[in-house]
């Protein structure tokens, strides 16, 4: 029988820990040879962190964290360079290039013939691509696994997966929209205000990377396309934000209270 190999990558949040937990429950035999994986940036948010932990206890299972060749620091100070939508060298760098030598690693020493790799995309993703297979050797290797769209799991499916096995949510959701990086250039200023509040030291840290970045150029790339770090916490500029965010709330919470008053009569 050929040899195979399991992987499921943990982002730190909602669905891939979901999934991991699914498998437990649904495919035991599998979750019994699978490596959980973390690719760790050494930037991500406290709560993932202690997040990852509270994974390994809930699931008595270890997580192999993987660190990228080159730390941010290394690579940023080499290059000041803010990571963008446009130059997205931090996922290339920390992330992708770290799954790519791992899984290479394991098919040059461990002779495994097939790779099945899970991912937790859901049934109601339908626009999301799948894993982007490059290489030749990845082609031949690799088998991408989709139980969450095999087994028709749903946005809110998710979250009772993550009550039911007591694990709950990431604690970064209640003042954060997304996981990645306390510094991810896709937050919003509310996030970057809440990151402020929450973390002031990880704001002075991406202050400082935004000065450097700075320094001496006469284009200036920072980390929000709106706002420099250090004008976005001046107090009209954050009560602004703040004002804005609380309308977005109440509008989007007006709308659903119209929405369910017509549903119900
Ligand atoms: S979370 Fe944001 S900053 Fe971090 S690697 Fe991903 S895109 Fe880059």
């Amino acid at each position: 029988m050929e040899k195979e190999y399991h992987i499921l990558s943990l982002s730190g949040g909602k669905d891939s820990t979901a999934l991991a937990f699914f498998m437990k429950e649904n495919l035991p035999e599998i979750f019994e040879k699978l490596e959980l994986v973390f690719y760790d940036t050494g930037c991500d948010l406290p709560e993932t962190y202690d997040y990852l932990n509270k994974i390994e206890i809930f699931l008595n299972k270890k997580i192999t964290r993987v660190k990228p060749a080159k730390s941010f620091d290394e690579i940023f100070y080499t290059n000041p360079i803010i990571p963008s939508p446009f130059k997205r060298w931090c996922t290339v760098l920390l992330k992708v290039q770290p799954s790519i030598d791992f899984i290479n690693n394991i098919i040059n020493k461990n002779d495994y013939k097939k790779i099945f790799l899970y991912v937790g995309i859901r049934a109601d993703e339908i626009n999301r691509k799948g894993v982007l297979l490059n290489s030749e050797l990845e082609k031949k290797y690799i088998i991408p696994q989709y139980p969450f769209k095999d087994y028709f799991i749903y946005k809110s499916d998710v979250k009772n997966i993550l009550d039911k096995a007591g694990i709950g949510i990431p604690q970064y959701y209640e003042w954060r929209a997304r996981n990645g990086c306390y510094f991810c250039f896709y937050q919003k200023p509310i996030d970057w205000i809440n990151l402020y509040k929450k973390y002031p030291d990880l704001y002075k840290k991406a202050m400082e990377y935004e000065n450097l970045a700075y320094k001496g150029k006469k284009y200036r790339f920072g980390w929000n396309s709106k706002y420099q770090l250090k004008e976005l916490i001046k107090p009209q500029i954050m009560n602004h934000i703040i004002c804005n965010n609380t309308k977005i709330l109440n509008k989007t919470e007006n709308n659903l209270q119209t929405k369910l008053y017509k549903l119900f009569t």
